[in-house]
């Protein structure tokens, strides 16, 4: 039987974290096996709210490949490609424009929540580019024919508005194109050491694939404890204590119960308790690291990956945009 074709990715706008490796990067290893997997280094997307940053954008398409491949994603299984290297994207990008309103995108629930988050940097008006990239989204899935879409609950309403001009577009040229089902991770989102929801360089409370063993300890040092414990044998509640959260996932079944227990009674030092924290979060991330320090003295294997891989991509989008100009008697020309 045929694989579904997965389409989806991210912008290269920094180094993944532990929040994107257990809330997207896990899924995509797993599912490399079952679907047919495309994965776009989103650097056009990144430019929407980093345009006068391209160096940052350029430098990190790498760094992001590097942390896919050290965290299991197989370049055999999977294609790595980068976004601005297919053409396509961006002429599907222009036909998709008119069967989307303005007044559509303003109501976009996802768009509002990221506009309002950015207010530092676009003010009160927003670019072109920012409030259309859910247009452009649709374009990155559809050009490749993508059938499944990974995304957890924020990214929903992006999805349903791709669905929409998918309807759209069929029903004006033709079924052309396969309405995405969006794949909904179960994934939660993992906290900052802060405690804070979400978990970003911005906010300095991450702990990235790519840290160093030093790096991890002094994070995990600074982690928020139950603020009312001040001595060991104050009883501790380790539900309000980010060390606690963290080593559910670091940590064995066995060690967090003894952990909560222990707390509970006053019998755990915090300092003891985040060294432990440490020791785990350091050898969970050391076959990752050790990949990630291979490619980088072997930068070559990258570039060859992201060749490749844009290559195929390449490939796929050609044959679809064929399609889409002879759905839209926009094929001039093609038999001389
Ligand atoms: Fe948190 Fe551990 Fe201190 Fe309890 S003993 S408050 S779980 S760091």
């Amino acid at each position: 039987m045929e694989k579904k074709r997965i389409v989806t990715g991210d912008r290269p706008t920094g180094k993944l974290h532990i929040g994107h490796y257990f809330g997207s990067l896990i899924n995509r290893v797993k599912m490399q096996d079952e679907y047919d997997q495309y994965i776009l280094i989103a650097d056009v997307q990144a430019l929407t709210d980093n345009f006068d940053n391209p160096e940052k954008v350029r430098k990190n398409v790498r760094e992001l490949a590097i942390d896919y491949l050290s965290c299991g994603i197989d370049p055999e299984k999977t294609c790595i490609y980068i976004q601005s290297m297919i053409p396509q994207t961006a002429e599907l990008t222009v036909f998709y424009s008119n069967l989307v309103t303005i007044a559509r995108l303003e109501r976009n629930p996802t768009v509002k929540t990221e506009l309002a988050q950015k207010k530092n940097i676009f003010g009160e008006s927003v670019t072109y580019g920012f409030l259309g990239y859910p247009v452009s989204q649709a374009a990155d899935i559809t050009i490749l024919d993508g059938e499944v879409v990974p995304a957890g609950e924020d990214q929903e309403p992006l999805i349903e508005q791709c669905r929409e001009i998918v309807r759209k577009f069929n029903s004006i040229y033709g079924d052309v194109f396969k309405e995405p089902e969006i794949f909904l991770s179960k994934n939660k989102r993992i906290k900052g050491l802060d405690g804070n929801e979400k978990m970003g360089k911005s906010l300095g409370n991450a702990i990235y694939i790519s840290d160093s063993p030093e790096e991890i300890t002094k994070k995990i040092m600074g982690a928020v404890t139950d603020p009312n414990r001040i001595k060991k044998d104050d009883l501790g509640n380790p539900d309000i204590c980010m060390v606690s959260y963290y080593h559910k996932l670091f940590s064995s079944e066995e060690e967090c119960k003894t952990i909560c227990e222990e707390c509970k009674a006053g019998k755990r030092g915090c300092v003891a308790c985040k060294k432990q924290l440490a020791n785990n979060t350091i050898e969970f991330l050391k076959p990752m690291r050790e990949k990630r320090e291979y490619l980088e003295q072997h930068p070559e294997i990258v570039d060859k990956v992201l060749k490749e891989g844009t290559k195929k991509a390449q490939k796929e989008a050609e044959i679809m945009m064929k399609k889409i100009k002879q759905a839209m008697k926009l094929d001039y020309f093609i038999n001389e």
